[in-house]
């Protein structure tokens, strides 16, 4: 087919979208700003221990996921949640223990969430994903669009942007300006975890487990909201990753760390030191 369609975002929406326009045939370009695919999917390695900075759990409700996931055949395990977990009512009270249910599990990906990413990667034809790409300006014409980055400028029959709406009306001008119901929709549609802050810690052994501990801290005092294992399957790397309040983001590394380990310490004791 001699359709050429323009996907801006390298994320999970631009690459898989690209593969199935790919796979019927078209002529497809996906441009990402970053140096790197994934989007919001990030799986970094610390201390030889893989942990996401980005997105991490899905469960039995997310049957689309889990129809891409088996279709790539990209394996997963279920969360390790066994054992005490803390929820953290006030800041003058002691953490309580608490039993999570174990009725509806999360999975994590084994080879970390990028491992999906990477399988949708693989089957682009070369030179499908172009990095370094921001784009900042479409141009629509009579038939035709022009997209426009700082090097290039691709002229296109279709564009489909996977940009959260308040970042694509944020970074992209559009010549003519989009209709002003949509840009009202696009600047009042949430981010999805765009607060988030990300914490991870490696370990040379899982202190936590030998304790009969599961790893899994609910706060309400904070900075740590939410923490769990994340520990490989084959259970040679360990850490515990989860989420610290937005409202950390006031305070310098060093401030997080310190306050980061105060909580750690109430909660599980020197150990995690
Ligand atoms: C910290 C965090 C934790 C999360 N945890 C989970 C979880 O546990 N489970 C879950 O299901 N979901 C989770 N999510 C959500 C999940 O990551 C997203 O829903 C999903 O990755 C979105 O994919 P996407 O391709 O639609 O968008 P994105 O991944 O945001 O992709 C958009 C892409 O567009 C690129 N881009 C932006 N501007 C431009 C431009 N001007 N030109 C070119 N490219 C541009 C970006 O760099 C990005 O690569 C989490 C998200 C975060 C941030």
């Amino acid at each position: 087919m001699n359709t050429t369609i323009v996907i801006i975002g390298a994320g999970l929406s631009g690459l898989l979208t690209a593969y199935r326009l790919q796979e019927l045939s078209f002529n497809v370009k996906v441009l990402e700003a970053r140096s790197r695919i994934g989007g919001r999917i990030h799986t970094v390695e610390s201390n030889k221990t893989k942990v996401e900075m980005g997105a991490t759990w899905f469960n039995d409700g997310h049957y689309h996921l889990l129809d891409v996931i088996e279709e790539f055949n990209v394996p997963y395990f279920e969360q390790f949640m066994t054992g005490i977990s803390y929820f953290q009512t006030f800041s003058n009270v002691p953490p309580q223990e608490i039993a999570v249910p174990s009725d509806s599990p999360s999975y994590r990906f084994k080879n970390g969430t990028v491992d999906l990413i990477n399988a949708i990667f693989s089957k682009l034809a070369p030179e499908t994903v172009l990095l370094n790409e921001k784009v900042d300006k479409v141009i629509f014409e009579k038939d035709k669009a022009k997209v426009v980055t700082k090097s290039h400028t691709l002229v296109t029959d279709v564009v489909i942007s996977t940009l959260p709406p308040a970042v694509l009306i944020d970074q992209i001008d559009f010549s003519p300006s989009l209709p002003n119901e949509l840009l009202a929709v696009a600047e009042h549609t949430h981010t999805w975890m765009q607060d988030s802050i990300k914490v991870a810690l490696t370990y040379k052994k899982p202190f936590w487990r030998a304790q009969g501990k599961s790893g899994i801290i609910f706060s309400n005092v904070g900075p740590l909201t939410e923490f769990y294992d994340q520990s490989n399957v084959e259970n040679n790397s360990f850490a515990l990753v989860g989420f610290a309040s937005g409202s950390c983001a006031r305070f310098t590394k060093e401030q997080r760390i310190e306050k980061i380990e105060a909580q750690l310490k109430m909660v599980f004791g020197d150990d995690a030191l």
